[in-house]
C-alpha cells in the first residue's frame, strides 16, 4: 500500500515538473482520479501558479467564489452578532466574530471560542492566542497584519468539540468574512476547524502539506496551538507549514 502511494506521489512530482518546464498554467488530473485520504471523491486539480508554486485541489469548491453579501465586516457582524440560531447563542458571554485586518493576506482560521475568549470577545486570547502571536511574530508579521476567525462564533459549554449541527449553521458567516476580506491564503489551526472548512473526515496529518482550496482560495492545514501547548514535537511540524505559507 505503501509503494503504491509512492509511486502515485512520483507520478504526479513527475506530471509536475514536466507541467512547470513546459511553462503551462493549469492541468486538470483525470477527474475519476482519487488521492489517498480524498474522502469527498472530489477531482483534484492541479494549478501552477505565476510564482511556480503548485495548488493541489481537493475540495469541491471551485473557482466560482460567490460575491460577499454585505459591503463590510461592520456591517455583517451587526447582523448577526445577537444570532441565536442554535443552542450556544443561550450559553456564551460573547458573540466572537473576528478580529484583525479586514484586508489580511493570511485568514487564520480555527474551531471555536474557548473560555478567554468568550469572556473577551475576541479570538485567541488565551495561552493558544499567545503562543499564535509568536507564530506570527516568527513569520515576521505582526497580528495587525493577519485576520483570525474561527468556525463558531459561540463557545460550546466545557470546550466540548462543536457539534456537527451547530458548525452547519455557524458555517456560513465564516464564509462570508472570507468573501469579504477575500485573503490570499487561509490557514485552518486543528483538525476540527480544518474538517469543518474542508468538508471532509480525512485526519488532519494527512490534510497537511497540500495546498487545498476554500472559497477558491488556497487553504494549508496546521496544528492548533493549543496541540502545540500540549504536545512541543508539533511545533517544528507546524514551523515547516509556516514557513510553506511565506514562500
Ligand atoms: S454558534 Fe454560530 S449559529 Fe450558533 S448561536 Fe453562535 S453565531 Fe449563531
Amino acid at each position: 500500500m505503501k509503494d503504491q502511494q509512492k509511486n502515485i506521489n512520483d507520478l504526479l512530482c513527475q506530471a509536475l515538473n514536466v507541467q512547470i518546464e513546459q511553462g503551462l498554467g493549469e492541468m486538470i488530473i483525470n477527474p475519476q482520479a482519487m488521492m489517498p485520504g480524498n474522502d469527498s471523491k472530489e477531482p483534484i486539480t492541479v494549478v501552477e501558479k505565476s510564482d511556480n508554486s503548485i495548488v493541489i485541489s481537493l475540495d469541491s469548491n471551485d473557482d466560482s467564489v460567490e460575491p460577499a453579501q454585505y459591503d463590510s465586516l461592520e456591517e455583517h457582524y451587526k447582523d448577526i452578532c445577537q444570532c441565536q440560531l442554535c443552542s450556544l447563542g443561550k450559553t456564551r458571554n460573547n458573540f466572537v466574530y473576528g478580529a484583525g485586518n479586514p484586508s489580511a493576506d493570511l485568514m487564520f482560521v480555527g474551531e471555536a471560542p474557548g473560555r478567554d475568549e468568550d469572556l473577551k470577545g475576541e479570538p485567541f486570547v488565551g495561552r493558544a492566542g499567545k503562543l499564535l502571536d509568536k507564530i506570527i511574530e516568527a513569520m515576521q508579521l505582526k497580528r495587525e497584519d493577519i485576520y483570525i476567525a474561527n468556525i463558531l462564533k459561540c463557545r460550546p459549554p466545557d470546550n466540548r468539540d462543536p457539534l456537527p449541527e451547530e458548525m452547519e449553521k455557524c458555517f456560513p458567516y465564516l464564509k462570508e468574512q472570507i468573501h469579504l476580506i477575500k485573503p490570499k491564503i487561509i490557514c485552518a489551526l486543528g483538525r476540527i476547524g480544518a474538517q469543518a472548512l474542508l468538508n471532509t473526515k480525512t485526519p488532519l496529518g494527512r490534510l497537511r502539506k497540500i495546498w487545498h482550496r476554500v472559497e477558491g482560495i488556497p487553504t494549508l492545514v496546521t496544528y492548533h496551538p493549543a496541540a502545540l501547548l500540549r504536545f512541543q514535537k508539533y511545533k517544528k511540524d507546524t514551523w515547516e507549514d509556516m514557513q510553506l505559507i511565506m514562500a
